[in-house]
């Protein structure tokens, strides 16, 4: 181990420095608070021997400023050397930051068995220190995956859910529209039938690939809403917008050309409900929810493979 030997007395200085080469160690010696201090940073020791009567400052100081200067992570122990063997002392050290204290004239046997056992909490302290990081990378890993959908890799309803509510609120602060679009397969079913199950998974995947990337917009969100169904969210977007964004989906999808025989367009389509809110109307955002199914419910009677909006609103002139 490194270890700083923060010592004034020359001679002590020699006997701790020899002891500890004779253990393997490498020992820094200082001879001041202020060299102390500078070495520990240029160093980055392993261990602190600390001599609490120092000419420049005093122990106490000295590990106060080391505990401030460490990084969250760090621990760096730290040994007080004194002859100033007081209970009140003692008490003073623990709290300046010191984690164990040794009286002089240090005993080579005691120092060893000293630094063995702090060794000892190092290594448990590290391994608790990589312990805690697998298990914040494992959460952080776990957030992800309960916020995407298994199957096409885009959001899934849940995170949906709460994004809606969010822009939502969002919304009624900023005093901007929150577009929303319903997406739903058409005649779906039949293609599941005639080409199995696992190709209408294949299917649901291109789809939901082609509209996560034809959304330019940064704070624009797609997820999969339900089955063969997608919900897309667009913060600051007025109905005129939504209807926009709305045509680019359906048409990337059609662009696609996932062969459909069943289907009149001989490809796999979408039909799209559009609608935007604006923020002065007061409402739940199952409101919004609400007008986009309408939408997507006429676009499905209108023939299929088109976008329908909501009913115009009526603005109080
Ligand atoms: P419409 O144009 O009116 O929407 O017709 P549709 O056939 O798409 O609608 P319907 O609701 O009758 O059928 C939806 C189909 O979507 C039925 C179901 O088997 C299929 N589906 C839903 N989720 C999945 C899925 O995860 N994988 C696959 N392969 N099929 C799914
Ligand atoms: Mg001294
Ligand atoms: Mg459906
Ligand atoms: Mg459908």
């Amino acid at each position: 181990m490194k270890i700083l030997v923060v010592e004034d007395t020359q001679s002590s200085q020699l006997v701790l420095c020899e002891i500890l080469a004779q253990q393997g160690h490498t020992p820094i010696p200082c001879h001041d608070g202020g060299e102390a201090m500078a070495a520990f940073a240029r160093e980055k020791p392993d261990l602190v021997l600390l001599d609490v009567v120092l000419p420049d400052t005093d122990g106490f100081q000295v590990a106060s400023y080391l505990r401030q200067q460490e990084a969250q992570e760090d621990w760096t122990p730290i040994i007080f050397l004194t002859v100033l063997n007081n209970d009140e002392d003692m008490a003073r050290g623990i709290a300046a930051g010191g984690d164990d204290y040794l009286f002089k004239p240090v005993s080579e046997v005691v120092l060893n068995a000293k630094i063995r056992a702090m060794q000892r909490i190092i290594q448990m302290r590290t391994s608790l220190v990589v312990l805690a990081r697998r298990l914040d990378s494992a959460n952080r890993e776990l957030r992800r995956l309960s916020s995407v959908d298994g199957l096409t890799g885009i959001a899934n309803r849940r995170h949906f859910d709460e994004s809606l509510e969010r822009e939502w609120r969002r919304t009624n602060r900023t005093g901007s529209d929150l577009g929303l679009l319903l997406c739903d397969v058409d005649l779906f079913k039949r293609f599941n039938d005639r080409f199995g199950h696992q190709a209408g998974d294949d299917c649901l995947r291109l789809v939901a690939r082609g509209l996560a990337d034809t959304l330019d917009r940064g704070g624009d969100l797609a997820a999969r809403y339900g089955g063969e169904e997608f919900a897309v969210i667009l913060p600051d977007t007025s109905l005129g917008g939504a209807i926009f964004v709305a045509e680019r989906l359906r048409q990337a999808v059609a662009a696609l050309r996932i062969a459909h025989p069943d289907s009149p367009h001989g490809v796999v389509t979408l039909s799209i409900g559009a609608a935007s809110i604006p923020a002065s109307r007061n409402t739940p955002c199952q409101h919004l929810l609400r007008q986009a199914d309408e939408a997507l419910y006429r676009a499905k009677h209108a023939g299929r493979n088109r976008v329908q909006h909501q009913a115009p609103l009526t603005h109080p002139s």
